[in-house]
């Protein structure tokens, strides 16, 4: 018998035109809004142009805080904490990829508590975050339905997450027209991250029958993606099924949580500067080849939804979205293989992940010579 919680607080909104048409969620919440963004992301995309056309038609109050910078540092979110206290929002709109849209929920905590950022991650705080809402601009990290926040710790020299119920969205507006002025390259990299979490729910120890609906469902709308994107051909159809796995592939690691695949990932991001989404699909391969060993009918569906013969395909895959210039020494192998094996994330995954098999993952991936 399999026991599972299933909550998803989020209440999603799909489709073209979505902010404009529904002004007065952003009423529900308040009179006075801070909007957490990057620097071009939420002007680029034009969802901050039609955010403050819904705010002119409410008479909603904002402020502008768009100095987000990538994969968000815990100095990044210090400040906007300080200028959400200041400010004094009712709640933060959160606009962008996951960076933003991570900084937003550091930022909602810190606007009612007062603490040093990397209390974060003790995940107890005295006083409820304000409420988040949610308008994601590339279709990757699902961030718009999780209850996570990834943050950058330089003392720690890595990335961790941190998270709780009170997280979640309140609202999550899912506009495709907003993904399509991402470069081709990112929207590579995000897409191949919601994969990665597709895979990863569906391969996790926690899957329930609940997670793997939405897996296996974004597994197979992202399959139908492939071929636009090694063509770089992206209607707004094929951006649509990518937002919409994007959005399923963060439900399903809101209940599993991710695996191995994330914990090896981050140090390539922080070390190296492989975007988050292209560090997973360059591991991705080699950890499919060690579930297989342990779960292989599970890996098979997986293969199967993405309609490939083997996990050598696979990896096939992956090296035609990334050519993988990353070659890692020895030493640096068995320093973040040791590091991930620590992680939750490592005991999420299925079968006895140890350092040794991460450090089999990652030197099949990586290991230079
Ligand atoms: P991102 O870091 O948010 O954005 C990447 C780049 O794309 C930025 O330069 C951004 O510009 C730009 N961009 C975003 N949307 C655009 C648009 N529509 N048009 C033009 N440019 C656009 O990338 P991401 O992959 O979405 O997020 C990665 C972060 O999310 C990492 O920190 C990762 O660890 C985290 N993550 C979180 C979760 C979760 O559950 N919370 C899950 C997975 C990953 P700006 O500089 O203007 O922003
Ligand atoms: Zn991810």
């Amino acid at each position: 018998m399999q026991n599972f919680n299933y909550y998803l607080p989020t209440k999603i909104l799909h489709g073209e035109g979505i902010v404009l048409q529904n002004s007065q969620e952003f009423a529900r919440y308040g009179k006075k809004a801070l909007i957490v963004t990057g620097k071009n992301s939420a002007k680029q995309s034009g969802a901050l142009s039609n955010v403050l056309t819904a705010f002119e038609q409410i008479e909603m109050e904002y402020l502008l805080f768009d100095q987000v910078e990538n994969n968000p540092s815990l100095e990044n979110v210090t400040l906007g904490g300080e200028i959400a206290r200041r400010w004094n929002p009712d709640f933060i709109l959160g606009i962008g990829g996951g960076s933003p849209l991570d900084a937003a929920k550091a930022i909602a905590v810190l606007a009612t508590n007062a603490i040093p950022a990397i209390d974060l991650f003790k995940n107890t705080y005295a006083n409820q975050p304000l409420p988040i809402l949610a308008i994601p601009t590339t279709a990757g990290t699902g961030s718009e339905a999780t209850p996570y926040s990834v943050l950058t710790i330089p003392e720690a020299e890595t990335k961790k997450g941190f998270g709780g119920a009170a997280l979640f969205p309140k609202v999550a507006f899912l506009d495709n027209q907003y993904t399509a002025s991402l470069p081709l390259a990112v929207t590579v990299d995000t897409a191949v991250d919601a994969l990665s979490h597709l895979v990863e729910a569906y391969l996790s120890r926690r899957a329930s029958d609940a997670s793997d609906l939405f897996a296996g469902q974004g597994i197979q709308l992202w399959k139908n993606c492939i071929a636009p994107l090694q063509a770089g051909e992206l209607s707004a159809d094929v951006r649509d099924a990518l937002l919409i796995a994007s959005t399923l592939g963060g439900i399903a690691i809101s209940h599993t949580g991710t695996t191995f695949v994330h914990a090896l990932g981050y140090p390539l991001t922080y070390y190296h500067g492989i975007p988050h989404g292209q560090a997973n699909g360059l591991i991705m391969g080699e950890f499919l080849r060690y579930t297989h060993t342990v779960a292989p009918n599970r890996v098979n569906n997986v293969l199967q939804w993405i309609e490939l013969p083997d996990v050598d395909s696979f990896l096939h895959l992956m090296q035609g979205f990334f050519r993988n210039k990353l070659q890692l020494t020895a030493d640096q192998v068995k320093a973040y293989a040791l590091t991930a094996s620590q992680t939750k994330n490592a005991g999420y995954s299925l079968g006895n992940v140890t350092a040794e098999v991460c450090d089999q993952v990652l030197s099949s991936s990586f290991l230079k010579g």
